[in-house]
């Protein structure tokens, strides 16, 4: 679809779309989007154009696709056959499959993610995170998809709710937040106004365990977003954790005490009226860890808190299979369905954001923007990062992605990524090898 202008004019980085729907907010709308390659940011259309009288290098045709913001994914805990919970004994390996897992990930349009641990060991923290702090400082697009921080589910979380988090690695907190200092190494955890950033972006605790509650003004004061989850916290105990600071409810109805009638439970905060008693939620719709139905009730709850995740391991992109993972256990992989060996508890997702954004939308009423909205403005709001990620607004990062939809007959609807942008410059086109990645 790119086409050269002209090859004799001085180069200017810059990029003009035209002729597509652009998602803005809640809309779908004809208009141009241009921007940089030089500063890999999102352009103010009107001054390069009207007052810069800037000529692009490139103009891309976008023959009505759509245009939207590269995805964001809060909960992914590996792919490709790469798992951030696993340390080799040489931190150079582990290094090298990070970037390499970069490299895959972005084709899929995932432009950025929160890399997630599930309760490991102190060491593995110690070992793991210095590595999956956000990695987007350099703004190298042929680094990939961009890690935002690291999303620590555990070990703080319930034994009784623990999934497939090995209970012999859970922990509680009789210190309040010391005890998160120690286990996810000082190092990790810098303190207030020491000009230092986390490596940490989220952090899922059960808010029952005892010193979690008391531990959450801390870590929101440390700009870290605290999450519900893995948890047998009743309403009130999660609307207390809300109070003290909590933000995100992580993959809402897993993992957790369901809803009932007279105790509604963690799904109960978001019936409150005030949108700042409600969190937002994380959602897998992968069409095994939720029924369809549940999925439609969370939308029409809260829209605005709802943000689809995959929390995909490292057999996405992997043959069926037995695979080793962390602390001696073993998954089975059959088709999307992940079980822990000799169990049938559901052990992560084996689906692509795209597939979970396709089931969602074939399942629900939401239109295209709203579906869209849900794996990039809307989680790039609960991280505080909506200026630069998931919008199509000028001064935002140029991650974006050229989307075909189309209905495929059998009530299905699809959105199928067919190009991916990167800070700026395109990185991955749909029937292509590889274009810069
Ligand atoms: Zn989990």
């Amino acid at each position: 679809m790119p086409m050269a202008i002209s090859p004799e004019r001085p180069r200017t980085g810059v990029t003009r779309f035209t002729g597509g729907r652009l998602v803005r907010g809640n809309e779908l709308v004809e208009e141009d989007l241009w921007i940089s390659s030089v500063t890999g940011k999102i352009l103010h259309s009107q001054q390069v154009f009207y007052e810069h009288h800037i000529v692009p290098d490139e103009v891309v045709d976008l023959k009505g696709k759509i245009l939207c913001p590269g995805f964001v994914d809060v909960q992914f805990n590996g792919a490709f056959g790469f798992d951030f919970s696993t340390i080799p004994d040489d931190m150079a390996t582990y290094h090298k499959g990070l970037k390499r897992l970069n490299r895959h990930l972005v084709r899929t349009g995932v432009t950025s993610y929160l890399p997630t641990l599930p309760s490991q060991k102190p060491e593995v923290y110690h070992n793991a995170l210095p590595y999956l702090g956000p990695s987007g400082a350099a703004r190298n697009p042929l680094e990939g998809s961009e890690s935002l921080g690291a999303h620590c589910e555990g070990p703080f979380i319930s034994p009784s709710k623990n999934g497939i988090h090995s209970p012999e690695v859970l922990q509680t907190a009789p210190n309040g937040f010391p005890d998160f200092e120690a286990c996810y190494g000082p190092e990790n955890l810098p303190y207030l106004g020491s000009g230092l950033r986390s490596p940490i972006s989220m952090i899922t605790a059960a808010p029952e365990v005892p010193g979690v509650s008391a531990a959450i003004p801390q870590i929101a004061q440390l700009g870290i977003r605290s999450s519900i989850g893995h948890t047998e916290a009743t309403f009130e105990e999660a609307s207390a954790a809300i109070h003290a600071g909590a933000t995100m409810i992580t993959h809402l109805f897993n993992a957790m005490r369901p809803l009932h009638h007279r105790n509604p439970g963690i799904f109960g905060v978001l019936g409150k009226a005030e949108g700042k008693d409600r969190p937002y939620f994380g959602i897998i719709s992968d069409g095994i860890h939720l029924h369809p139905t549940t999925v439609k009730i969370a939308w029409n709850a809260y829209p605005e808190g709802f943000i689809l995740v995959t929390d995909a391991m490292k057999t996405v992109g992997l043959p069926d299979g037995v695979y080793d993972w962390t602390n001696g256990d073993r998954w089975v992989k059959k088709g999307p369905l992940l079980t822990r060996e000799g169990t049938d508890k559901i052990a992560g997702s084996s689906a692509t954001l795209i597939e979970c954004v396709n089931n969602f939308w074939t399942w629900s009423n939401a239109t295209i923007p709203q579906v869209i909205g849900a794996v990039t403005g809307t989680p790039a709001r609960m991280l505080g990062i909506e200026k630069v990620k998931g919008t199509l607004s000028p001064d935002g990062d140029a991650d974006l992605l050229v989307l075909d939809a189309h209905e495929d007959g059998e009530g299905g609807k699809r959105l199928k990524v067919e190009q991916v942008w990167k800070f700026g410059t395109l990185v991955h086109e749909e029937g292509r090898d590889a274009v810069g990645v």
